[in-house]
């Protein structure tokens, strides 16, 4: 046991750059990290192709060893279905290549998602920006600048939410020159940062983030990506507890997943497990239909009873609302549960 803690305290010390240069790419040594017969699923492994392998060792850590069908390897695991192409399905389902800026979009009246890095820490297999031209779209300081003089200019516009990619790739000096710059346009009330770094790597909270956020005027709060209870830990809850302490309000969006989280005891233990972490649930995701992961859709009426199953078992406030993202929409739809 004191073996295993220092294992843990160690793994701690490892800067989340360094845990970012590590991540795992090779689909074979992710299924050997978890003790399983790599050999079995080469035929699976071509798949990378089309989305690249990335999965962060803290995130490997989480997974069962031995389990093909463990739910946070079925979330990065390349499979040969994604060759599949799907009527309905489409590489951009949320048509978000519209954007004002580069790297900014303005989809809803009073706020702005600005893509403030490409790229993610993780590659979710299930991802709706799988297809997304990030390259086209990697945005650089100048970038940043176009983007601050539209949202300026923009007076109906009091929230920025930074996303991606993941917003945390960015380090945190351009984040709090980012940040100082939001400061100074005087209609931005709100800054929300959408982010799965501190689930995958939890040496992401670092103080000087929690320094920028605590620090502004403006009023942070965060949003998690979490999908399944077994990615929160003591090492996430421990990355957490500075901003907790800091009063910046966490909340979580999950993607409702075929095999992974399509279960109402799954989403009602999600949801007791992130209230025990100080963190508010809020959205259960209809799944985008974005081409080459139908595998992982839950149909609408199956979606319905399984919320109205949760609903039996939770609190009302520990209930997230089911919600669809439609093109076009001004906001999120909710979906009827009768
Ligand atoms: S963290 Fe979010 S944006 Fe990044 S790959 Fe996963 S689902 Fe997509």
């Amino acid at each position: 046991m004191p073996q295993i803690i220092t294992q843990i305290a160690n793994k701690m010390h490892i800067s989340w750059q360094k845990e970012l240069a590590n991540v795992v790419t090779d689909p074979k040594e992710l299924l050997e990290l978890v003790s399983i017969d790599a050999n079995k699923y080469l035929q699976h492994f071509k798949a990378r192709q089309l989305f690249p392998v990335r999965v962060p060792r803290p995130f490997i850590d989480k997974m069962i060893k031995g389990d093909i069908n463990d739910p946070l390897l079925k979330q990065v695991m390349p499979l040969n279905n994604e060759f599949l192409v799907t009527d309905g399905f489409s590489t951009d389902p949320l048509e978000e290549h519209d954007t004002v800026a580069k790297g900014l979009l303005h989809k809803y009246k009073h706020r702005v998602l600005m893509i403030v890095k490409a790229g993610c820490a993780i590659n979710c297999r299930y991802c709706f920006r799988r297809h997304f031209p990030y390259q086209d779209n990697s945005p650089s300081k100048a970038d940043w600048q176009e983007a601050l003089t539209y949202i300026a200019e923009h007076t109906e516009i009091n929230e920025v939410i930074f996303s991606g990619g993941d917003p945390l790739m960015a380090n945190d000096e351009h984040l709090r020159w980012l940040v100082e710059q939001i400061e100074n346009i005087s209609h931005i009330k709100r800054l929300r940062i959408h982010t799965r770094l501190p689930v995958v790597i939890p040496q992401r909270v670092t103080l000087a983030l929690v320094n920028v956020l605590k620090s502004s005027r403006l009023k942070a709060t965060i949003v998690l990506h979490i999908n399944h209870p077994n990615e929160i830990n003591t090492e996430l809850d421990d990355a957490l507890a500075p901003l907790i302490s800091a009063r910046i309000p966490l909340f979580n969006q999950s993607v409702l997943l075929k095999g992974i989280n399509d279960d109402a005891q799954i989403l009602s233990a999600l949801s007791e497990k992130l209230f025990d972490s100080g963190i508010q649930p809020y959205y259960l995701h209809m799944f985008d239909k974005v081409q080459g992961v139908a595998h992982f859709e839950v149909e609408e009426q199956t979606a319905i009873n399984i919320v109205n199953e949760t609903m039996a078992i939770l609190p009302g406030f520990l209930m997230p609302k089911l919600v669809r993202e439609i093109a076009g929409e001004a906001n999120k739809t909710p979906i009827n549960l009768t």
